[in-house]
């Protein structure tokens, strides 16, 4: 990233973080980054007046979708597994594997080195120590049999995203709250290492407290029904752990990244590209399967509460989104239900295959370009791809230079006009609000003045529709 469009996006991040440092949250160890909650993220005043994100109407245009085809008997709610039926890849807690140790002599290669080091950063190597420590328990064959109902749902109802990997699964009751969550971590180095999902529930998940009630990770208590509304247990957990499963499906289809690659420092403002788009996946299959519950809700053992459950639950999942504006909204939103929506679930795949997963770890969601890239699958297909066209990803960066004040030469405005006509207005409008509406305490207002000026000398139309958008008159 250049110096200027790194400084900018440092503002932009202070600004959407809280303003000023002391708002900034603290720093959150990887392990808990792919949370199905919205912990995550602050909603700046600023944010709120930036054109809404919509999905239109149901998120799954059924006629996109391969339609599944049932051969077994419908799920049950309980999780319980077939009698019999053995489950290839996922390691029972007590058999799993121990984690390699960071300070192993063990670790010899780079590659190693760098995992150890990864595991040591994210605390994982004692999350993982826990998970195997866990003794068979009851807790733990209801964790095993929602692993294999999650995989037999992919199976059956995604088939072009069914991915088997080595799993282990563990239940914490380390939360203060009533409501269900839970983590995914595999380590970013290679294919098929071993994933681990936790689920977070005070009191052990199994069948007998499958119909009580519990918030959901996205309601909220002054907000009205349904939106604040309770689930069934056994119907969150499903959703959940199904949500962090879609983690670990993402992690095995995009490609590795090289063994001498390190990954950069998390401080905690910075989000990167991967985890934006891996929410994104998660989120939206999460939504689709909801859908899928909600059409068909016999294939899943659905009574009239469940379907109220499920109904709510996609309710308040995008509410939260709406509202958040954070790495969530952006990953779902603006990119994956954006190239679903085009191309289907074999785009989406195709996409993900295709991806540049090391520029995605480099690259922040506050990146100037990130942001420019937003709602247009011609773009970010060019900018986040190994195919993608190597003039369109120096355009955006040049405009993204552009914008953040670096000098562009007389001969160089075409190519900038032509890749700001690509760019989405809107995302231009969700950058320049917070500049408009925050304080002057917390931002120079000229900021965005000078952004105006700058992107009206390449088209006067543009800034016209991007000052209207953002209601400032020029
Ligand atoms: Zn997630």
């Amino acid at each position: 990233m250049g110096t200027c469009r790194g400084a900018l996006a440092l503002i932009l991040a202070v600004v959407e973080a809280g303003g000023a440092l002391g708002a900034v949250p603290a720093a959150r160890p990887r392990a808990s980054r792919m949370m199905t909650g919205m912990a995550a993220g602050p909603n700046p005043a600023g944010l709120a007046v930036s054109p809404e994100p919509r999905i239109d109407g149901l998120i799954a245009p059924s006629l996109l979708v391969p339609r599944p085809t049932l051969t077994q008997a419908a799920l049950a709610l309980s999780g319980e597994s077939e009698a019999g039926r053995a489950l290839p890849g996922v390691a029972r807690l007590s058999e799993a594997p121990r984690p390699e140790n960071p300070d192993s002599k063990s670790a010899e290669s780079g590659k190693d080195a760098a995992e150890a080091e990864f595991l040591h950063r994210a605390g994982l190597g004692a999350a993982a120590a826990a998970a195997v420590e866990v003794p068979d328990s009851p807790a733990s064959d209801y964790l095993l049999g929602l692993a294999d109902q999650t995989r037999r749902t992919f199976a059956r109802h995604f088939p072009l995203f069914h991915r088997e990997f080595p799993l282990t699964v563990a239940h914490s009751g380390r939360t203060d709250t009533d409501m269900i969550n839970a983590s995914h971590d595999v380590s970013p180095y290679g294919k098929s290492r071993m994933h681990h999902i936790v689920l977070l529930e005070k009191m052990p998940p199994g069948k007998s407290n499958e119909r009580e009630l519990a918030p959901t990770a996205f309601s909220a208590d002054d907000l009205p029904s349904p939106l604040n509304r309770a689930v069934r247990r056994g119907l969150a957990r499903i959703l959940t752990f199904f949500h962090e499963y879609a983690h670990g499906v993402f992690h095995e289809i995009i490609p590795s990244i090289s063994r001498g690659f390190i990954l950069p420092e998390e401080d905690g403002i910075r989000i990167n590209a991967e985890t934006a788009l891996n929410e994104g996946f998660a989120v939206m299959l999460e939504l689709l399967l909801v859908d899928k519950m909600l059409s068909r809700p016999g294939d899943f053992g659905l009574g009239p509460e469940e379907i109220e459950d499920a109904r709510s639950w996609k309710a308040q999942r995008l509410r939260d989104m709406r509202h958040a504006r954070n790495h969530y909204t952006q990953g779902t939103f603006y990119f994956i239900h954006k190239i679903y929506k085009q191309e289907g679930e074999a785009g989406l795949l195709k996409f993900l295959e295709d991806l540049d997963t090391q520029r995605l770890y480099e690259l922040a969601t506050h990146d100037l370009p990130f942001r420019l890239l937003e709602g247009r699958p011609e773009l970010f297909k060019a900018y986040l791809t190994n195919s993608g066209d190597q003039a369109t990803r120096a355009a955006v960066d040049a405009l993204a230079d552009y914008l953040a004040g670096a000098d562009a030469p007389e001969q160089d405005l075409d190519r900038l006009r032509d890749i700001l006509k690509r760019v989405d207005v809107s995302a231009l409008a969700r950058l320049l609000n917070p500049l408009v509406k925050t304080s002057v305490t917390r931002c120079d207002p000229s900021l965005c003045a000078r952004l105006i000026a700058r992107i009206a000398r390449l088209s006067q139309d543009t800034a016209k529709r991007l000052a209207d958008a953002c209601h400032l008159n020029i």
